[in-house]
């Protein structure tokens, strides 16, 4: 045939040439860019339900979207790293649920995988006859809410025998709370993931949803560095962003995340002995933060707060930290002006207490009295996502969101926002996986 066609040939062939490396390229990398199920967001969150629906769904090929280097870089990897008991929560409510079955599975987690963690133990204070009535309050709730071996202890004699430097009117004991390294124990989670055959696409900062092409994966997403992959349904898990997640596709911007920074200080290690385990304020009722409390960390040091001030930047961890059109979106945002104007000197409080440590300590000292500002340095800080409404309520329970009308609604009814996931997160991240993965069967129909 070339002898007759060589010119004809020769074209073809240079055709094909070109042609060739192009189909093979596309015969091979497409798979691997469309998903059955992808999770947007390597939180604690995002990466126990990932986890979950994989488990449970093994032949469904998934995908975890995160925009950093790592997995918990953010609300996962600067909390205070404490599994709490579950004692602070409405008895029969989602969270209080979610609370005490969390810390059933981390347990049994950590000691198949023989990650470490502490039974530190924890008090909580009273130091004032009001705080005793709300105290009394908080015990009828952890026995409703069936909190392992809570107690009350009447009397400072009693305190002095769990903390014998603390002092207090009366003080529940919640021996079972621990502390742990929450971003190691995602990072246990996503290699589980993994080995299940999910993949993890770190540096992937999505910024669009979009309809594709093809009706066998209809949702586009697109990464702010062009990189695009296709799937058929979306869960987003977005923390700090969650609110962004959504709006991009097409849900209301309400409730909005207003960045709360809180920071911590270290008590000085030559005054680490006064202190064993957790010591907590009784929580004023008005606000979800639990207050500046002593934490033990896995390192044996000992942080102490956090405190919640304003962050001028979504992930932002110092005063320093600036991004002005998110700064001028938390300042204009009609709930957080609501908000500031119920509350002006709580908030005031709390900005002192980041500007001049002493302030921290003069709350810090109500418990452990002998320590003085020398004994503390400055330490590291979280910003927490507080989903908030117009009016400037906090939202404190689980918001899920889905756009499923208008214009983008063929990709939005496939898109799934969790819009807030309400601390304690991380302690119960293993139970919320469960109910995560519940409702993205039931939203999506996958049996
Ligand atoms: C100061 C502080 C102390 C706390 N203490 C405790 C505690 O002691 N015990 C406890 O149980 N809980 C605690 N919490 C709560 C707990 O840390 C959170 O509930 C939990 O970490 C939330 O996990 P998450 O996965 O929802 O969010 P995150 O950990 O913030 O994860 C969200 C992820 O989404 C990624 N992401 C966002 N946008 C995009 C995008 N466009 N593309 C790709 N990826 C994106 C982010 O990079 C991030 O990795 C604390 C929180 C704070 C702030």
């Amino acid at each position: 045939m070339s002898r007759i066609f060589p010119e004809t040939f020769k074209a073809s062939e240079k055709r094909l040439k070109q042609i060739l490396p192009k189909f093979v390229r596309c015969l091979t990398s497409k798979p691997n860019n469309e998903y059955d199920v992808i999770v947007v967001g390597g939180g604690i969150v995002g990466t126990a339900s990932a986890r979950e629906f994989k488990n449970r769904h093994p032949t469904l090929k998934m995908a975890i979207l995160e925009k950093e280097n790592d997995l918990a870089r953010h609300q996962t990897g600067h909390n205070s790293g404490v599994i709490h008991a579950g004692i602070y929560y409405k008895p029969g409510s989602l969270k209080a649920k979610l609370c005490v079955e969390g810390l059933r599975l981390t347990y049994q987690y950590c000691d198949e995988k023989k990650i470490p963690y502490k039974k530190a133990g924890k008090l909580i204070v009273a130091t004032t006859e009001k705080e005793v009535l709300l105290l009394t309050d908080l015990h009828d709730r952890g026995l409703k809410n069936e909190v392992p071996e809570l107690k009350l202890l009447k009397g400072r004699e009693e305190i002095k025998k769990v903390e014998p430097h603390c002092e207090g009117l009366e003080a529940l004991w919640s021996p079972h709370t621990g502390i742990i390294d929450w971003a190691l124990v995602t990072q246990h989670y996503g290699k589980d993931f993994q080995q299940l055959g999910g993949e993890i696409r770190l540096n992937f900062e999505v910024n669009g949803f979009h309809e594709s092409d093809d009706p066998n994966f209809p949702v586009e997403i697109t990464s702010k560095d062009t990189a695009t992959v296709k799937s058929k349904y979306v869960l987003t898990c977005g923390g700090l962003h969650a609110d962004k997640l959504a709006e991009l596709s097409g849900c209301a911007r309400d409730p909005r995340i207003v960045p709360f920074r809180g920071e911590y200080l270290i008590l000085n290690p030559s005054k680490r002995h006064l202190v064993k385990g957790n010591i907590y304020p009784v929580p004023d009722p008005r606000f979800p933060f639990l207050g500046v409390h002593f934490t033990p960390r896995m390192d044996g040091s000992m942080w102490l707060g956090p405190n919640a001030v304003l962050a001028f930047k979504r992930e932002g961890y110092r005063w320093s930290d600036i991004n002005l059109s998110e700064l001028m979106d938390a300042l204009l945002y009609p709930g957080f002006i609501k908000m500031a104007l119920k509350y002006p000197k709580a908030g005031l409080r709390e900005i002192l207490k980041s500007w001049v440590p002493s302030v921290q300590v003069k709350e810090l000292k109500k418990y452990i009295p002998v320590i003085t500002v020398e004994d503390v340095s400055r330490g590291p800080a979280g910003v927490r996502a507080q989903a908030m409404d117009s009016k400037g309520n906090l939202v404190d329970d689980f918001y899920f969101d889905m756009f499923k009308t208008g214009g983008n609604s063929k990709i939005g009814s496939r898109v799934l926002h969790c819009r807030n996931a309400p601390s304690p997160g991380a302690t119960s991240s293993l139970a919320i996986a469960k109910m995560m993965a519940d409702k993205l069967e039931q939203e999506f129909e996958i049996k």
